[in-house]
């Protein structure tokens, strides 16, 4: 049987040969390697010499890792020579972890990394700290293993840092399919936020005149309908469905290498999803990002339709932010979301303007935004059958929890979304009762 290659216009990316159709510029991404293939075996040693010629290297797994794809690429690397494992009894993205990873790959010129959120973010940041290269081959389709960022925790505190992009990124997806069905649906629901992301962050840029960029947007759209329809497929590991996951994911990834910035793939929802990170503490379901980032979406996407879909515009006041409310509920938490939100806040002035605007240009403005938009009950019935979480209750959390999430997330970010929409304009408080 001969491998199919399913990288698409992932490959022509890489090679810099991918021309956007709006502006007949060609582009690249930062990532010189990135294949996607129904079948890596016998392709491992090959992939590796490519990205890294001639070096000394270290595979680096933990013990699941290791028996789900470690050993195999051991095996596979040892006629480019110097190859040594570093099985990884405990994993962990902090300064004691990070030091165990130098230590115990210390030979290596280059490090490849087998797998898994902790194993690819720890070999990237520590790679990125002591100057080597790394690649990672994934077992789970994951916008993560494409960005140039890594999740640390520094004292205590998780932070999403920069650091560099990977030399090569390969998915098998024959070890990809056997991932659990939970991982795969996770994957699902943290690309569909496309969804939602785009409406939030265009209506920024049209309502206030903020930079915006498509050229992701143009990228993840070869795929995304298509996606969207085969949901069903994907669970079931359906080859062709799993790699155009597989395709979004890695491109929502390399997104901020065409803007500089994550708006393409983070608005509210991904501020919902924070809002539950930062203030569920001990109540902290374990749901994962993607997760999170699922509900939130569907929370955003009935919110969105239902405000675009009106024939009257809403009517905007200055924002009201409630400074005794946060800090009473949030503490010293309250003075960072008390600046992010003045950034964004409307005066009386610039409430008159806007809602000047929109009374001129609401169908114009609603066409532009509709034609981004997913009517929310496609969006809802493919995440059921991709086997996504609906709702905060799905999640685990207290539905008033949730609903306090609904309503203070707008407070965390300096990004103008449709929760300020909603929240400037008195929708916000009836919307948020009825969720759940
Ligand atoms: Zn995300």
């Amino acid at each position: 049987m001969s491998t199919r290659n399913f990288s698409g216009v992932i490959g022509e990316l890489v090679q810099g040969q991918w021309q956007d159709p709006r502006t007949g510029e060609k582009r690249t991404v930062p990532i010189e390697n990135i294949v996607i293939a129904d079948t890596l075996d016998g392709a491992e040693a090959e992939l590796i010499k490519r990205a890294h010629p001639g070096n000394s290297l270290a595979v680096v797994c933990d013990e699941r890792t290791r028996a789900v794809l470690g050993e195999r690429i051991f095996r596979a690397l040892q006629p480019l020579g110097s190859v040594t494992e570093f099985v990884w009894q405990n994993p962990r993205i902090t300064p004691e972890g990070i030091a165990e990873l130098a230590q115990g790959t210390r030979d290596a010129e280059a490090l490849i990394a087998i797998g898994s959120g902790t194993i690819s973010d720890s070999v990237k940041y520590g790679t990125f700290l002591d100057g080597r290269e790394y690649s990672v081959f994934a077992t789970s389709p994951m916008n993560a293993y494409t960005t140039p960022t890594a999740s640390v925790s520094l004292n205590g505190f998780k932070q999403s840092l920069t650091c560099h992009s990977a030399k090569g990124v390969f998915f098998d997806l024959g070890v990809v399919s056997k991932c659990p069905k939970r991982l795969i649906a996770a994957a699902f629901a943290d690309v569909v936020c496309r969804t939602t992301s785009q409406v939030d962050w265009l209506a920024s840029h049209l309502l206030f005149g903020t930079a915006y960029d498509e050229t992701a947007y143009t990228l993840l759209a070869y795929d995304e309908e298509a996606m969207i329809a085969s949901a069903e497929k994907i669970v079931s590991g359906d080859f062709e469905a799993l790699a155009m996951l597989t395709r979004i994911a890695a491109l929502m990834g390399l997104a901020t290498s065409f803007t500089g910035t994550t708006h393409v793939g983070s608005m509210a929802e991904h501020m919902i999803s924070h809002y539950i990170d930062m203030f569920a503490g001990k109540n902290h379901p374990h749901t994962s990002h993607g997760e999170q980032v699922g509900v939130a979406t569907l929370t955003m996407s009935r919110l969105q339709n239902q405000i675009l879909l009106a024939d009257q515009p809403p009517v905007f006041e200055p924002t009201n932010i409630p400074v005794d409310d946060l800090r009473a509920r949030f503490g010293l938490t309250a003075v960072e979301m008390i600046t992010q939100t003045e950034r964004k806040a409307l005066d009386r002035r610039k409430a008159d303007v806007l809602n000047e605007k929109l009374q001129a240009e609401w169908p114009r403005i609603t066409e532009r935004l509709r034609a981004v938009m997913l009517p929310h009950n496609t969006l809802y019935e493919a995440m059921k059958k991709a086997g996504c979480q609906l709702t905060g209750a799905d999640l685990g959390l207290d539905p008033e929890f949730y609903r306090d999430a609904v309503r203070y997330s707008r407070f965390i970010r300096d990004r103008f979304s449709f929760l300020d929409v909603a929240g400037d304009s008195g929708q916000l408080e009836a919307f948020a009762l009825s969720c759940d």
